[in-house]
């Protein structure tokens, strides 16, 4: 059996949705993993901002300019009256529904809610377009078997022991059509895997489902070697292995959420990077090899806040860095990168929600500077097969630019820079233009 996720540019009209129909109606068993249409989910965090703000009459306004899309998309995608009434009662039951936060109490709890009817608007739209079609298939609902515990974390025996329950369900079906994005928390109640998180969704039934391959269909002809947002000239890489792609992911190449990697990794299933826009382009392949390019590609992840901690007296004993690190782990708060000398430890975290508390406790250890706006640059490639000269090829290419932070050796696979946010495009575009040979395998 294949996953196949598409994206929300790849199911974004009534046209789209129509080009992936044809593109999985063949035999082959597989699981379609959808997200929301382009724009859904950034619309409904907007109806839930005005919400939360008590601003009722802006958001039935917001509503209603949604729900005016979809009928729109409806009219479009059926060409029977039959299936044209059918959608207009579902549009109406899930509009009606969001109306109904305007007269009701809206915490965080309904706010999940609302984020969810993008996955489910677009997956009910599509089997409806599939049964037009006579093509049969199922639509399973992802909140029946997609899980995450109280640490947020997939719940993965959950997912793998429900999801197989509903597909026994029906032996002789080969296609089956589900939601991404969309979960069930510890308390039962509807919840989500964060921003982009399809692709997650897609790995994590593939690795429930033991797929043979999970594909990742997008508007991009797979993984480029630097943000194609942001630099010219970029172009696919044909092959990454399962530890740098996640390492690209993680450090914000956003064609794939930052945590899809690792349940293909731990499974072993092969991710296919390919785009819906051009099929027969081969895109990415990201298996367990590390093959082409010793250099192969850099992202960068924003919104970076950096903590510096100095001491003359305890840093560097012994347990100094295990007191600092439990700070920010009562706190939940990951740290991305730490550089260390005699008398300070520099660190990075992406999500400042406790920084206050954070800073507040550290200075009981020293002296505590805290840098905002700052960026993470992330060389990912193979240093081991590179062996030697990487490092100066990619200072030479930033040698005009300030360096907050260096980290090497963490693994063979990164080197990642600290700078400041405002250095970024340049920093990126001199990494373009420095680092990579575009005569390799890959290009
Ligand atoms: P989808 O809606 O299909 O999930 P996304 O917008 O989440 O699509 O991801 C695809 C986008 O990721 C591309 O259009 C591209 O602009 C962006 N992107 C950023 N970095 C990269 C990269 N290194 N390679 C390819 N795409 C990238
Ligand atoms: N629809 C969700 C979002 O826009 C999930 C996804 O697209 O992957 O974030
Ligand atoms: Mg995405």
């Amino acid at each position: 059996m294949k996953i196949l996720k598409f994206g929300g540019t790849s199911v974004g009209t009534a046209e789209r949705m129509k080009a992936v129909a044809s593109l999985i109606k063949n035999d082959e068993p597989k699981i379609v993993v959808l997200s929301a249409m382009s724009g859904t989910t950034n619309a409904l965090v907007q109806i839930a901002e005005k919400l939360h703000q008590n601003k009722n009459q802006e958001a039935t306004a917001l509503i209603d300019a949604l729900h005016n899309k979809y009928k729109q998309v409806a009219e479009e995608l059926y060409t029977t009256s039959a299936k044209k009434n059918q959608a207009e009662e579902l549009l109406n039951n899930h509009f009606d529904y969001l109306r109904s936060f305007t007269l009701d109490l809206f915490t965080i709890h309904e706010e999940r809610a609302v984020l969810a009817q993008g996955e489910l608007l677009s997956t009910a739209l599509f089997q409806f377009y599939l049964e037009e079609q006579d093509i049969p298939s199922v639509l399973l609902p992802a909140l029946n078997f997609m899980k995450i515990d109280e640490n947020e974390e997939p719940d993965t025996a959950y997912i793998a022991k429900n999801l197989k329950t509903e597909l026994e369900q029906y032996p002789n079906t080969k296609l089956f059509i589900t939601q991404g994005y969309i979960c069930r928390n510890a308390f039962g109640e509807i919840d989500n895997l964060k921003r982009g998180g399809s692709d997650y969704s897609a790995s994590l039934i593939g690795a429930a489902a033991d797929a043979d391959e999970i594909q990742i269909w997008t508007d991009i002809d797979g993984m480029h070697n630097n943000d194609p947002r942001i630099v010219k000239d970029t172009y696919p890489i044909a092959e990454l292995s399962f530890d740098e792609a996640a390492e690209l992911a993680y450090f914000g190449a956003k064609i794939l959420h930052p945590s899809s990697v690792y349940p293909a990794k731990e499974k072993d299933i092969p991710v296919r990077l390919l785009n819906t826009m051009q099929p027969e382009a081969k895109g990415t392949i990201i298996t367990s090899e590390s093959k082409g390019g010793s250099i192969k590609a850099v992202a960068a992840k924003d919104d970076i806040t950096a903590i510096k901690i100095k001491s003359g007296r305890m840093l560097l004993a012994y347990g100094f860095l295990r007191s600092v690190f439990e700070v920010f782990e009562r706190y939940k708060t990951p740290i991305d990168m730490i550089t260390t000398s005699e008398v300070a430890v520099s660190l990075t975290i992406d999500n400042a929600k406790f920084l206050n508390e954070i800073v507040a406790e550290l200075k009981e250890f020293g002296q505590v500077e805290v840098d905002q706006d700052q960026t993470i640059i992330c060389v990912v490639g193979d240093f081991i097969a590179a062996r030697s000269g990487s490092g100066l090829k990619i200072f030479e290419a930033l040698k005009a630019i300030p360096l907050r932070m260096i980290s090497y050796g963490g693994s063979k696979n990164n080197i990642s820079l600290l700078i400041d946010t405002s250095h970024k495009v340049e920093a990126l575009t001199r990494l373009n233009d420095g680092i990579f040979e575009r005569n390799t395998t890959n290009a």
